[in-house]
């Protein structure tokens, strides 16, 4: 797994380009992350779609603090983030657009999930390139698009994401995908953006209208 930077990425400049996030994409967050909280004696409740609301200590009616919740996202982030699932479907998806175009991993995370991360797209078989970012992803799509001549592809779950790509790279076919069925319920949707909550869904319009 090399680990790249938009500006550095050996793009293909004539084949067209998927940009795929990973938490609630290809990988089941909330309940990996609802996993990792347990043995430190907190759950995260689905009550919104939200983050630092949602965490609780076992027993507890109200949220904690958020920087305990923070802190508890930190560290799933430098420990435990190797141990979520992949959504259903997305290692077959992934492989089907690499076959129509050049694959990468777009994940906002902090740097502290490096190699968790990396090590763990390999042993799912998502040994594709992975940018690691901060903040709106418009600038990184922005830099990528802007290196191949063919159409590119960005799936995200959230919306503030979605929007940075439609100013910052208006070229982007944009997708919103959210992979767990009950946060699926909650998220909020957007007239900018499609939105496809399932794989072969997913993999059907880059096969017949975004590669084709
Ligand atoms: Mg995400």
């Amino acid at each position: 797994m090399t680990i790249i930077e938009p500006e550095t990425a050996i793009v293909d400049p004539a084949r067209g380009l998927a940009i795929i996030d990973v938490d609630e994409v290809i990988a089941l967050f909330i309940q990996g992350f609802d996993r990792f909280l347990q043995p430190h004696g907190y759950e995260f409740r689905l009550l919104s779609f939200g983050l630092f609301d949602n965490v609780f200590a076992h027993g507890a009616e109200t949220p904690a603090e958020k920087d305990k919740s923070r802190a508890l996202f930190d560290r799933f982030f430098s420990h435990g983030c190797g141990e979520i699932d992949p959504a259903p479907g997305a290692v077959a998806g992934l492989a089907s657009l690499a076959d129509m175009a050049q694959v990468v991993i777009l994940t906002n995370a902090p740097e502290t999930a490096r190699e968790l991360r990396g090590d763990w797209l390999k042993r799912h078989g998502m040994d594709y390139p992975m940018i690691i970012n901060q903040g709106p992803k418009g600038p990184a799509v922005k830099t990528l698009a802007g290196r191949v001549e063919g159409p590119v592809l960005f799936v995200d779950d959230l919306i503030s994401n979605l929007d940075s790509v439609a100013q910052d790279a208006p070229r982007v076919t944009r997708v919103q995908m959210v992979a767990d069925p009950k946060l699926r319920t909650m998220a909020p949707a957007s007239r900018r953006h499609r939105r496809i909550d399932d794989w072969p869904s997913l993999v059907r319009l880059a096969e017949q209208e975004v590669f084709a």
